[in-house]
């Protein structure tokens, strides 16, 4: 049993610093290649292990050392793995670009990870779980499945809706928590500018929207608050957004309230951006002062 219950995916990102991008038909050379685990799915299973939640992961990977390197970066944050298939398929990866401006293009292959099916949403799954966490890197049956059945068990469901994609009104209607950056917001909202509080009406109880440096702003109700983030330079901005949703399910599962939840997830994720890579940025309970 695990308070927080993650579905999602698992890559391994291949890294390769770059001067500039390749054109079409054209190579460039660049940098060393840094291997490192992630996907939304493990990033914020292992974000919120680190912050001390008792977590699992729901999710995919094959066999290869890819997998293993998975594997064995979740059982170093204290991740069950007991929902953790291994498939016929190579293990995702993401083909990461970074430029000399600290800008990502990343490309991701998602192998293993199309092997999720709402048949992996067995009823036991969600025993003794608080929240479930949703993101996108699999395929969108499993995850509306997901959210239909942690809903039916009054499980609170908080979805990262990354990388943006249409979802049914139902599954909408049956989130706690809709969780977006600004651009993923622009796209469900058909405007960059529009009012964030208009996210309310496609159906979630409340939204948190993520703005980068500026923090997050979150609402709830009729309730809208601004969530400052702490000045930081950062280095390397990859699973910033994962860290943030680890942190707020962790928060939430303990008990806290939204508001809270994402004052503690803008720390973290401010943390995370100071720092290289994905899950290695990722600070613990007693970095941060909570738990
Ligand atoms: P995503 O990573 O999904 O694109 P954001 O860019 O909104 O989402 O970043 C998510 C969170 O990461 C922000 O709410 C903030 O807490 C933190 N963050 C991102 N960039 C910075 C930054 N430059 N300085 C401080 N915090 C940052």
């Amino acid at each position: 049993m695990s308070a927080v219950l993650v579905v999602g995916s698992a890559n391994a990102d291949l890294a390769v610093p770059v001067d500039r991008r390749p054109a079409g038909g054209e190579t460039v050379l660049g940098g060393d290649t840094v291997v490192s685990p992630g996907g939304k799915g493990a990033n914020t299973a292992v974000a919120a292990a680190r912050l001390g939640a008792d977590v699992a992961l729901l999710g995919a990977v094959g066999d290869d050392d890819h997998g293993r390197l998975l594997r064995a970066s979740l059982a170093d944050a204290g991740v069950s793995a007991r929902y953790l298939r291994t498939v016929d398929r190579p293990t995702g990866v993401a083909y990461i670009t970074v430029t000399p401006d600290g800008e990502n293009s990343i490309l991701v292959s998602p192998g293993a990870n199309s092997a999720l099916a709402p048949g992996d949403l067995t009823e036991d799954v969600f025993d003794g779980v608080r929240v479930v966490v949703l993101s996108l890197e699999v395929p969108l049956p499993a995850v509306e499945s997901a959210v239909a059945r942690a809903a039916e068990k009054g499980v609170r469901v908080l979805l990262n809706l990354s990388p943006a994609a249409r979802l049914s009104a139902e599954t909408l209607a049956a989130l706690d928590v809709l969780l977006v950056n600004e651009h993923e917001a622009g796209y469900l909202l058909g405007a960059d500018d529009a009012d964030p509080r208009k996210l309310l009406e496609l159906g979630p109880r409340a939204a948190v929207v993520t703005r980068g440096a500026a923090g997050a702003v979150v609402i709830d109700g009729d309730m809208s608050t601004t969530v400052e983030s702490p000045r930081m330079t950062a280095v390397d901005t990859t699973g910033a957004g994962d860290a943030f949703a680890g942190a707020l399910a962790a928060a939430l599962a303990e008990g806290v309230d939204l508001v809270e939840a994402a004052r503690r997830a803008v720390r973290v994720a401010a943390i995370s951006v100071t720092r290289h890579g994905a899950q290695p940025s990722y600070p613990t309970a007693a970095e941060l002062g909570v738990g």
